[in-house]
């Protein structure tokens, strides 16, 4: 496994941004298992989980006209540093005035983020809401037992598959343009079924391709 300390990344005319590399999935498809990178990155195992001065630097060494969106997502769930997303985030928003942020997430922050980052009564899509335009949840099934053979979330809460779901409506609710993913390793049956969860909360759902 190589390490290097890759905390903005291009992909497409997107920028990346890879916080962390905890997560508490461990998803059949997850590109983690086979390579170092995506997209061609360079690795994304860090060294060190970077500090909000180290952040800041990667994104000021960058001419931040090219990219279109940034993208909370890297090799990791971004949300196991819940707090950190919302001040860099927020730092984003005032530096590069509306440049659109999205982030990609499992949606478990609930179950699994530090929790004195949510301890204030104000629920994760409100305190998200503030700072997110766009967040990407992993749908990845349309119950929750193909769920929790496909994401496989740690310590196998009973209530991943509705926690996920209920995050996501929070985030819809509260004016951020949410979208779900489903990997192509879903039988043609249990797509439809995920399909038909996303469009049951009025969520458009986009099955991408595994990356092999
Ligand atoms: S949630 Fe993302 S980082 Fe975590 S195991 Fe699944 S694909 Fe990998």
């Amino acid at each position: 496994m190589q390490r290097s300390m890759t905390v903005t990344y291009e992909v497409g005319d997107n920028l990346y941004v890879n916080l962390t590399n905890r997560c508490p999935c461990a998803c059949v498809f997850c590109i983690r298992t086979h390579d170092d990178g995506a997209y061609g990155s360079d690795p994304l195992w860090l060294e060190h989980e970077p500090t909000f001065a180290e952040i800041r630097a990667s994104f000021e060494a960058r001419d931040m006209s090219r990219y279109r969106e940034i993208v909370f997502c890297g090799y990791g769930e971004p949300l196991m540093r819940f707090a950190l997303v919302c001040e860099v985030a927020r730092w984003l928003r005032e530096q590069y005035p509306g440049k659109p942020i999205r982030l990609n997430t499992n949606g478990l922050c609930e179950l699994y983020a530090p929790q004195e980052a949510l301890a204030d009564g104000t629920g994760a899509a409100e305190k998200l809401a503030g700072c997110i335009d766009k967040v990407s949840v992993s749908l990845n099934a349309g119950d929750a037992a193909c769920y929790d053979r496909v994401t496989c979330p740690s310590g196998h809460p009973t209530n991943a598959y509705e926690t996920m779901l209920r995050f996501a409506a929070g985030c819809k609710a509260r004016g951020i343009a949410t979208a779900f993913t489903v990997v192509d390793v879903l039988t043609p049956e249990e797509t439809a079924q995920a399909v038909r969860q996303g469009e049951s909360m009025g969520i458009p759902v986009h099955v991408r391709a595994y990356i092999d």
